[in-house]
């Protein structure tokens, strides 16, 4: 069977009217970035923002419409709009946020907190601390989701061991995978790990939305969103549309220093969501034959950063082999080794977030509201 190409499936969605207009949505040249990988297929539907939510049949029907085409595997499409929330102006982010702070960003129903696992940048470790905190969290006793909302580059399916393709009861949503009793849902699961993500902006966004609001996540006591690396307009445009609780940054002592971790700060700062607290992680060697500390790079960093932005310090995690190897081979340590060193600071740090989350005030819920005139 030969790879399925751009004309055939652009020739399937012809069939595919936008309700609305009565053309087709090529006609209309709503397909965009339209990505095909060995069968799996990923594309947008242009709309215009006031009527997204009424155009997801549109996108089902796209999606289903690919999908019955010969040798596709997966079919992703995501709703995007045309203007692109990075061309807002920063009154305009903020009248947004304030909105939500009186209750415009939908609460989704059944979870009860959401926490967002952040970095400065990628490679500090944030996908490694958002896995092996939600098993923490988990051997608490709470129930937990993981959403890897970092669709550039999602490496929960491999941390949390979990592969296969998510299946739907009813056609509309997707049951979330699942391992180590922790519920987890991944652009992984639906677009292979090697095709190249070159997502925009929005289409990142409504991606996020569909992996937040189209799966079956059922009870959550908490959800732990793994933010993609950085700052930039995507983590920004999330940290204004998830109804998030709160933010933690995982930063290593090199990135402190680089200060990118505290441009993560600021970011959230900016849109009002509290940041819980600072992870430092890889933050001393812990040698594995004698366990002595070194500190290769200047360890306490994160704390006394956090202490100069009057932020909580969550903790610290060494750098060992064996976190990376049981994240990596999708054994999280805290599973794996639970009366590991290891698996007990990220217990202590789970402990410490719980604390912080059902304290008085995270913030989310006293938060003042922004009227921007
Ligand atoms: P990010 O999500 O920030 O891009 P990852 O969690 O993917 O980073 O981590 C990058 C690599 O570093 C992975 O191979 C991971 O196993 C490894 N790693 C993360 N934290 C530690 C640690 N404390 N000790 C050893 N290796 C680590």
């Amino acid at each position: 069977m030969g790879q399925v190409t751009e004309q055939q499936i652009l020739d399937a969605l012809k069939s595919v009217k936008d309700p609305e207009r009565g053309e087709d949505v090529v006609s209309l040249g709503m397909v965009s970035g339209l990505v095909i990988k060995d069968g799996n297929v990923a594309f947008a539907l242009e709309v215009d923002p006031e009527r997204g939510a009424k155009l997801e049949p549109l996108r089902r029907e796209a999606e289903k419409t690919v999908h019955a085409m010969d040798g596709i595997l997966s079919v992703s499409v995501v709703l995007t709009a045309h203007s692109a929330p990075t061309q807002q102006t920063a009154p305009q982010q903020q009248a947004q946020r304030g909105e939500a702070a009186a209750g415009a960003i939908p609460a989704l129903p059944g979870i009860k907190r959401v926490i967002a696992v952040a970095s400065g940048k990628g490679g500090v470790g944030k996908s490694t601390v958002s896995v092996n905190l939600a098993m923490a969290l988990a051997a608490g006793g709470y129930k937990v989701g993981v959403l890897d909302a970092d669709i550039y580059g999602p490496s929960q399916p491999r941390m949390m061991g979990v592969s296969g393709r998510p299946e739907t009861q009813d056609g509309k949503t997707l049951e979330p995978m699942e391992n180590y009793g922790v519920k987890v849902m991944s652009m992984g699961f639906l677009v292979p790990e090697d095709s190249p993500m070159i997502w925009r902006g929005p289409m990142v966004m409504s991606a996020i939305q569909q992996l937040l609001n189209d799966v079956n996540w059922g009870e959550l006591d908490i959800m732990v969103i793994d933010l993609p690396p950085g700052t930039g307009d995507a983590q920004l445009t999330m940290a204004q549309q998830v109804p998030l609780d709160g933010a933690i940054i995982v930063s290593t002592p090199q990135d402190i220093a680089l200060l990118d971790a505290r441009k993560g700060l600021n970011m959230f700062r900016k849109v009002d969501v509290p940041v819980l607290g600072i992870i430092e992680n890889m933050s001393y060697f812990a040698c594995p034959n004698c366990g002595h500390q070194t500190d290769i790079f200047s360890h306490g960093g994160a704390q006394k950063e956090a202490e100069t932005l009057g932020i909580d310090f969550l903790g610290e995690i060494p750098l060992d082999i064996e976190i990376r190897e049981t994240s990596d081979a999708g054994t999280p340590i805290v599973v794996s080794k639970p009366d590991s060193e290891n698996a007990k600071v990220f217990r202590q740090i789970a402990d410490r977030l719980m604390a912080k989350l059902d304290g008085a005030d995270t913030g989310k819920r006293e938060m003042p509201k922004i009227v921007v005139s």
